[in-house]
């Protein structure tokens, strides 16, 4: 099946790419043409576009889906305090609440422009994968494994993350939309033995490796003290570190640890929202971008951020640089937009077949309502996209050819039964 969508403007996430009174044709999952709708090919379908603009679809390089049932239970408090206050949630989350939290986020991720997303949980690991997949959502998921001693309400859950992901795994063979990754909680929640095991476990599968990493500066005074290093310098000597490495935070790097962990060619999730909002700082970005690292952005969960939404964090990616750098050029749209589109691709491994809308892509694409009073050029379209669009000005989202949300309305589930359903299921629990 080939479908030619005319009139419309592509964004199409290459540097400088971008094309008024375009076409794409596509042929099943894959974009086989794009350029000036003038040039286009003939094809038996077509489908007018009104002059919208249409976006590679964006990605998410790190969420936790499953806590979004607790959405606002914790909106004070530094990561330590917030983990201690959302600790009687998340020790007793089930897999039934868990899955209820993957369906509300990736609901809400789609209706937000996100067509991939990584996420993390601690029990369930094929869940996300089921539920993203049912909707129509591409995923890289997986648990991050812990070591029960250094967390008070923990369970142990590895070698459990390894079976619920080859379980996943088994279940989702030859479904081109879904992924997995073997993980790590954090630098200051695992033995050195355990992170060494997850991480040779991932090798052997062929997998990414999921960890976060300097995500708070006590994080730092927690390793120093245990192990007399930085948390970033103790996981390179373990050798953690390489390119199919996918670090959540990387806030508090000095300069030579970032010079170490371009040289290693793990890449980093950067969430500026969450960050700001739990007080943990705000990530060097244009410093480790500028050393080569490749950076894509992040909205953690719902209960640290509480949006699932990547425009916002477009905006807040630059906002924060500027108001701390006091340097309004140190970085701009261009960047963000590259951050949510091609470099988030590249920070999930994922760069030959999502990230840009080029001919030999997956059509993974979104159709925004932007009309600008003076005209739709490049350089006003880039400044909607990142410092003023917002799901409101979603109308259309595609993935792998399909269009999976368009008006309102999924094509493959039913949102508003899914959330009376959940609405339901707590319907015992105090409303104050
Ligand atoms: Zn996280």
């Amino acid at each position: 099946m080939r479908i030619l969508l005319s009139n419309l403007f592509l964004c199409d996430g290459t540097p400088n790419g971008f094309i008024a009174d375009a076409a794409i044709l596509i042929e099943g999952k894959t974009i086989v043409w794009t350029g000036p709708a003038s040039e286009a090919p003939v094809a038996a379908a077509v489908r007018d576009l009104a002059g919208r603009v249409v976006i590679p679809g964006l990605i998410n390089t790190h969420a936790h889906g499953g806590m979004s049932v607790q959405r606002g239970c914790c909106d004070n408090g530094d990561l330590f305090e917030w983990a201690q206050t959302i600790a009687p949630f998340t020790s007793v989350l089930s897999l039934e609440d868990n899955r209820f939290g993957c369906e509300l986020a990736v609901m809400e991720m789609v209706r937000n422009g996100i067509t991939t997303a990584c996420d993390c949980t601690r029990f369930g690991a094929g869940i996300f994968s089921d539920v993203a997949s049912a909707i129509g959502m591409r995923s890289l998921s997986g648990a991050l494994a812990n070591s029960p001693q250094y967390r008070k309400t923990g369970r142990a859950n590895w070698p459990l993350a390894r079976e619920e992901t080859e379980g996943a795994m088994a279940r989702h063979a030859g479904n081109g939309l879904v992924r997995h990754y073997l993980g790590a909680h954090s630098p200051y929640s695992c033995t050195a033995e355990l992170l060494i095991e997850v991480k040779q476990a991932a090798d052997e599968l062929g997998l990414p490796f999921v960890i976060h990493l300097a995500e708070s500066a006590k994080e730092t005074e927690i390793v120093r003290e245990r192990h007399g290093t930085t948390p970033m310098r103790w996981l390179h000597g373990l050798g953690l570190l390489d390119e199919r490495s996918i670090l959540a935070h990387c806030i508090w790097l000095d300069d030579e640890e970032i010079e170490l962990l371009a040289e290693t060619g793990a890449s980093v999730a950067h969430n500026p929202v969450s960050n700001a909002k739990l007080a943990s700082g705000i990530a060097p970005i244009p410093a480790m971008r500028q050393a080569g690292i490749v950076v894509g952005l992040g909205t953690d969960s719902t209960v640290s951020n509480n949006s699932l939404d990547i425009f916002q964090e477009m905006k807040a990616s630059i906002l924060l640089q500027r108001a701390s750098s006091l340097d309004a050029h140190i970085t701009d749209a261009a960047d963000a937009f590259a951050m949510a589109t091609r470099e988030g691709a590249r920070v999930l491994g994922w760069q030959d077949a999502i990230g840009t809308l080029v001919p030999g892509k997956q059509a993974d694409l979104v159709v925004l309502d932007l009309d600008h009073p003076l005209g739709n050029t490049a350089q006003r379209v880039l400044s909607d996209i990142v410092y003023k669009a917002g799901p409101q000005h979603v109308r259309e989202v595609m993935v792998a050819g399909s269009t999976i949300y368009a008006d309102g309305r999924f094509s493959n589930i039913d949102a508003g039964a899914i959330f009376a359903r959940i609405k339901q299921h707590y319907a015992h629990i105090p409303s104050a």
